[in-house]
């Protein structure tokens, strides 16, 4: 299937070619005729599988017909960043429509927002508090909006964003076309989703299951040593673009400020940067001034760096969904990608519920060439683990009884070893849990 079958005005034609889209991704598929229809939709699939095309598309294609300069289209998003990416979906795709795009969200100057809204746009952007903002000083008229997109809804739920967002769809005609988009599903979006849809086409792809072109692999190590380890992969592995995450801000900044050191480009990401400067590190981060960016979950959500290579999370996850989300940076649109997570034996539980949700054990990997016998130096406590707050709640499990052979396996089967030669492959079939040996994959890296 190729696009010509959707019959899309020759303008948006035109830019899908300029934009190297050949074939629509399997959201796209399903998506586009459904939204061309007029129908409400519910889509459930994470960023990386073209769902912003898979709206921004037929919404252009609704937008070429009626009248201009009013705002016909709005879509809602979590973050600014991504608010951005969206406005830039709209602005690539519909190159040659005429229609304007304008992104509404706080932290910044609100005069160049009203200016442009006053100027006339058919497509507004927005986070949903300063959407508000411009709601309740009138500077924003949605009294035509034909079009409402709800673009990552469970990460809006996450942030605590749905009052704010039911207090927008009170402020908007009744009779419009809603889309509704989330990567998980959780009970208070599927209660949105049926106050909102009406007669809603379910949309799903691959179950919300990372992309199959990502391999996986964790690495089990202590708190202490998860930098000198960080620092071996990328020595020893060919990466054009690596995405690190870190549970909290000042981990961010910190491995970011190690990074730089140890001679990487290397940027952090998190929200104690001022606009300008997270600007600043994700344009880095694109444009290949940064090879390196790291960065916490809210931060870098929604990131769409096509050519990142590796995931690295260096603080695995709160939840599966989470460990969704970000493996989802990487093998975006059907490119492939590594993700190396660095476990130590506090995670046992979120490595078998991450287990569990993607149905299969991960493999383990150790790295031949170091040392994972180093102590810990006191001074480096502070950063060798989290604050006790911001770690995940720990439930009476097995690991907390001793029985943590799973989760540190290096330590059990490595006793005191030797670092020797490159690393090899990891033994197949080894079972959850078990200290294999790889040899970093440079060859594969096809983009
Ligand atoms: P998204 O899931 O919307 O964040 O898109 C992920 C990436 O895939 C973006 O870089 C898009 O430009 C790219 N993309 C979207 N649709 C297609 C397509 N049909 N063919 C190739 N790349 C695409």
């Amino acid at each position: 299937m190729e696009f010509q079958t959707f019959n899309f005005h020759p303008a948006i034609s035109a830019s899908i070619k300029e934009a190297g889209y050949v074939t629509p991704t399997p959201i796209q598929k399903d998506a586009i005729p459904t939204v061309l229809l007029g129908r409400d939709v519910m889509g459930l699939a994470q960023t990386g599988t073209g769902k912003t095309a898979a709206f921004a598309l037929p919404i252009l294609q609704r937008l070429m017909g009626g009248a201009r300069g009013r705002v016909r289209a709005l879509v809602v998003a979590p973050t600014r960043e991504l608010a951005e990416q969206i406005h830039e979906s709209f602005g690539t795709l519909g190159r040659q429509t005429g229609l304007k795009s304008v992104t509404v969200y706080g932290g910044v100057n609100v005069n160049p927002q009203i200016q442009k809204l006053k100027n006339g746009v058919e497509i507004v952007v927005a986070c949903p508090g300063r959407l508000l903002d411009h709601i309740a000083q009138g500077t924003i008229d949605l009294s035509h909006l034909e079009v409402l997109v709800l673009d990552e809804a469970d990460q809006m739920f996450d942030m605590g964003f749905l009052p704010d967002i039911r207090r927008i769809l009170k402020q908007i005609p009744a009779k419009r076309q809603t889309l509704l988009f989330s990567a998980t599903m959780p009970p208070d979006i599927n209660k949105l989703a049926s106050d909102i849809l009406t007669d809603p086409v379910t949309v799903k792809v691959g179950n919300t299951a990372p992309p199959v072109t990502v391999s996986h692999a964790i690495y089990p190590v202590e708190q202490h040593l998860k930098t000198p380890l960080l620092l071996e992969l990328l020595q020893h592995t060919d990466t054009e673009s690596v995405l690190v995450f870190t549970r909290t801000k000042h981990r961010a900044k910190r491995l970011g400020e190690q990074l730089e050191k140890a001679g990487y480009k290397a940027a952090s990401l998190q929200g104690n940067l001022s606009q300008n400067r997270r600007q600043a590190a994700l344009d880095g981060f694109r444009d290949g001034t940064y090879q390196i960016l790291v960065a916490t979950d809210i931060a870098a959500r929604g990131i769409d760096v096509s050519q990142i290579s590796h995931v690295v999370n260096y603080d695995i996850p709160d939840t599966p969904e989470a460990y969704v989300h970000r493996i989802g940076r990487t093998g975006r649109a059907a490119k492939t990608g590594d993700a190396f997570t660095m476990v130590s034996s506090e995670d046992t539980v979120m490595v078998r519920t991450i287990e569990k949700k993607l149905g299969a054990p991960l493999e383990r990997r150790t790295v031949d060439n170091f040392d994972y016998s180093i102590q810990a130096p006191k001074k480096d406590a502070e950063f060798a683990r989290p604050p006790r707050e911001q770690r995940p709640p720990r439930k009476q499990t097995d690991a907390k009884k001793g029985a943590v052979g799973s989760i540190n396996p290096f330590k059990a089967e490595h006793p005191g070893s030797k670092p020797s030669g490159r690393p090899q492959t990891a033994r197949p079939g080894a079972p959850a849990g078990h200290a294999a040996k790889v040899i970093f994959n440079s060859s594969r890296r096809g983009k």
